[in-house]
């Protein structure tokens, strides 16, 4: 109601600047910044990761104006809006495809509905996990159409137990970063290289949901955690991952792998549904 008496552009910012002033005050604004004091960097809670100022710089630049987003400037003509990104993943995780959706929980979805509707996904039981807020996997499997064939037990699994579940109905072999808890002891769990031989033996694809994003070696720091780029060297076919956990982006899940499957995935109407784009592009650039 103030705006619409405002006779200029300049005043009618100043009396935007006004509202947003008194807003503020009333406390309509319910985001407030806060101290992290719990000693985990990446909290759930609290946002998750901060954005580097590089990224804050590249975000605010392409906030600011219009951009190239769905044009090839080249070639004068409408562009693809997923060549930004993938053209950055590939150069960070070797990934020759990718597409990004708006979290990681949507991209379990996605690969699932995807590519294992009505069919059967296999999965270690020790890896039937609960990450917070209600994101588990039998339940993503179940929201996803697909049939969740559990192998192996709570604390050790076998590359037998995988090749002994595998029939015609398999369409999946799924293997899950447990992200926030460990098992120790007397455990066991083959390694992706054996689970991928098993998987092109028998014409099954891959798919590993990692979670974290990790796209640098952090051991010298002491953060042990599995690579997007060893994943795929290892030879899984489809890898997710989150955006905002240690990839230091925006909210976003990200798939990378072999083309014929994104190609799958980005061809579900669902993807319409849960794609983001923009905002992971410039932080990827920072
Ligand atoms: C965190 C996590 C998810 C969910 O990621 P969001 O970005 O919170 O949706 C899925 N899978 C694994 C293994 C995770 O660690």
């Amino acid at each position: 109601r103030v705006l619409e008496g405002a006779s200029s552009v300049a005043e009618a910012s100043t009396l935007a600047e006004r509202v947003v002033d008194r807003l503020t005050r009333s406390g309509v604004f319910s985001l407030d910044r806060v101290i992290n004091a719990t000693g985990v960097v990446l909290h759930t809670n609290l946002g998750r990761a901060l954005l580097s100022p590089l990224a804050q710089e590249r975000l605010r630049a392409a906030a600011a104006g219009y951009t190239n987003l769905e044009m090839d400037i080249g070639q004068k003509e409408r562009g693809s809006r997923y060549a930004h990104v993938e053209g950055l993943l590939q150069r960070l995780t070797g990934a020759p495809a990718s597409l990004v959706v708006n979290n990681c929980a949507s991209a379990v979805l996605l690969a699932l509905e995807s590519l294992a509707r009505g069919k059967e996904v296999i999965v270690s039981r020790g890896e039937l996990i609960e990450i917070g807020d209600g994101f588990r996997i039998p339940d993503i499997m179940r929201r996803s159409g697909a049939i969740l064939r559990e192998v192996g037990t709570t604390n050790r699994t076998h590359i037998d137990d995988y090749r002994e579940a595998i029939t015609e109905r398999t369409r999946l072999l799924l293997r899950v970063h447990p992200s926030n808890f460990r098992i120790e002891g007397f455990t066991a769990r083959p390694p992706l290289k054996e689970l991928a031989a098993l998987g092109s033996a028998k014409g099954v694809p891959v798919y590993e949901d990692l979670g974290s994003g990790c796209v640098l070696d952090l051991r010298p720091f002491g953060i042990d955690e599995p690579r997007v780029a060893d994943s795929l060297r290892d030879g899984a076919d489809l890898v997710s991952f989150s955006g905002d956990k240690l990839l230091g982006g925006p909210q976003a899940g990200i798939l990378a792998g072999k083309p014929e499957i994104v190609t799958r995935l980005r061809r579900n109407p669902m993807f319409r549904v849960l794609r983001v784009d923009k905002a992971i592009c410039q932080i990827l650039e920072g």
